[in-house]
């Protein structure tokens, strides 16, 4: 019989279907990734949830380093008067900063800001450095934490305080600039694709969505199973703005001065709650094999005869799998294997292999996917193949099924009423024609309780604007959005 601590693991979290903002907290708290922190609006990040950031962290950054970017470190603390130097910037983020006003016991004689952004303290610098055209290009990305006040959070999603990355570059034209955002938009394309398994939109943003400063921003989206956007990371060509804020000169090769185009980037810990919102199911987490801390998890089946072989046997094929993956054995004899593959199911392991006597004697192992496709036998001879194989087919798996679901809900509209009928039909992302102008956004904006998402690049095709009927060649992404 179960005690009762494991009664209440296995105890069913909320439908998935039916209660989705509850099952989205009962799985990161259940799965351990995270929990509330003392104060409001902060999280903790556990164990668990930091290795899936840790292994984000570590594709991402051999990405980075792959395009030619370098890692830096600046302070957390950012001068007020820094802050002010760029006029649209302050004003985008200056309700949600947090200030440091007292020092010990001293009052400060300048406000310090907890940066929400680090162009203003990355600028500053920059201007001291850079002074010739062979100084250019700066390539610099930080990994780090920052804080926004927020007014209402989600465990992942929106948190005051959050961990990201941010790059910042600078280049000698503006065109070096706009190849640089677009390159790192397609760098977060391919790691969020093909690592953590989420399909995307993506594209540029409309003036009145871009960064506060920017000339330019990109953005890649992810859709949730609710059927709302969730923006899942940024690319800004910064433009002149900042060089001209923060006084960033160079002398360029033909001996006058200029000032260099910036761009910014970024992918924070909100991913984790992408990640989380579009794999997951009732049972909890299922995560893509190549962002898992744990691959595959080895549960030895005991029913108190043959034991030792039976664990002996477990051993042995957790050494010949372990060089090459993140493996976990489970041989505790507190728990049944019920309760381990419960455990193991809710936090997103990829692949469960079990192993009992009677498998020895047919020298065989038995897979379980987390994917959901069934139960296999393995001889134990093509053991390690078969571990690369199926982890490949998981990962492959999960892409595809998302991909169908962002498919499905991928809309076309040409008329207010036909955009709002679609989406209270089908929840999601709909495509729609638009002259580009400011008015018509905000009529539409009005009238669906949307938000624009992306514009897709390099369209071609002619249609006419949703709101004026002007002909045109750009199509823009709208939905709700978290
Ligand atoms: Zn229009």
């Amino acid at each position: 019989m179960p005690n009762d601590k494991e009664k209440e693991f296995v105890k069913e979290i909320p439908s998935k279907k039916d209660n989705f903002s509850d099952w989205y907290t009962s799985v990161v708290l259940k799965a351990e990734l995270a929990d509330y922190a003392p104060v409001r609006g902060c999280m903790v990040i556990r164990p668990y949830g930091y290795k899936i950031w840790e292994n984000m962290q570590s594709l991402l950054d051999r990405r980075f380093k792959e395009t030619g970017h370098e890692n830096a470190y600046f302070p957390l603390f950012i001068p007020e008067s820094f802050l002010q130097k760029e006029a649209e910037h302050v004003k985008g983020f200056s309700p949600q900063v947090a200030w440091v006003t007292r020092g010990g016991d001293e009052d400060l004689t300048e406000r310090l800001a907890v940066r929400p952004t680090s162009e203003a303290i990355i600028c500053s610098m920059y201007s001291k450095w850079v002074k010739s055209y062979r100084d250019l290009p700066v390539l610099i990305n930080q990994w780090c934490n920052i804080v926004r006040w927020e007014k209402t959070t989600r465990l992942f999603l929106r948190t005051t305080e959050f961990l990201w990355q941010e790059g910042h570059t600078l280049h000698r034209t503006r065109e070096e600039a706009d190849e640089e955002a677009i390159k790192m938009l397609n760098v977060y394309v391919d790691f969020v694709e093909n690592e953590m398994a989420i399909p995307l939109v993506y594209g540029r943003k409309t003036e009145s969505e871009k960064f506060p400063g920017a000339l330019h921003t990109y953005s890649i989206e992810a859709l949730m199973p609710d059927g709302q956007a969730l923006q899942a990371g940024t690319s800004h060509n910064l433009g002149q703005f900042f060089s001209k804020a923060f006084d960033i000169k160079y002398l360029d090769d033909d001996n006058t001065e200029k000032f260099p185009w910036g761009t910014s980037w970024g992918i924070t810990t909100r991913m984790i709650g992408a990640l989380i919102m579009t794999h997951g199911d009732d049972k909890g987490l299922r995560l893509p094999p190549r962002i898992a801390p744990v691959q595959i998890v080895i549960v030895p089946i005991l029913f108190g005869k043959d034991d030792d072989k039976v664990i002996a046997k477990a051993k042995e094929i957790y050494e010949v799998i372990r060089k090459d993956y993140r493996v976990y054995l489970d041989d505790r004899l507190e728990y049944t294997p019920g309760w381990k593959f419960n455990e193991w199911e809710m936090r997103g392991v990829p692949l469960r292999v079990e192993i009992g006597p009677k498998d020895i004697l047919k020298e065989q192992v038995v897979f379980v996917p987390r994917d959901g496709t069934g139960k296999k036998f393995i001889k134990e001879a093509e053991l390690k193949d078969s571990v690369g194989k199926i982890l490949i087919d998981i990962q492959n798996n999960l892409f595809n099924s998302a991909k169908q679901v962002l498919r499905s809900k991928i809309s076309e509209a040409s008329t207010i009423e036909e955009f709002n009928k679609k989406i209270g039909e089908i929840p999601g992302f709909i495509k729609v024609f638009w002259c580009g102008s400011q008015q018509c956004e905000n009529e539409l904006i009005d009238k669906t309780k949307t938000t624009p998402r992306c514009i897709p690049l390099d369209q071609k095709i002619k249609g006419k604007c949703i709101i004026c009927g002007k002909e045109t060649e750009t199509t823009i992404y709208y939905a709700r959005a978290y």
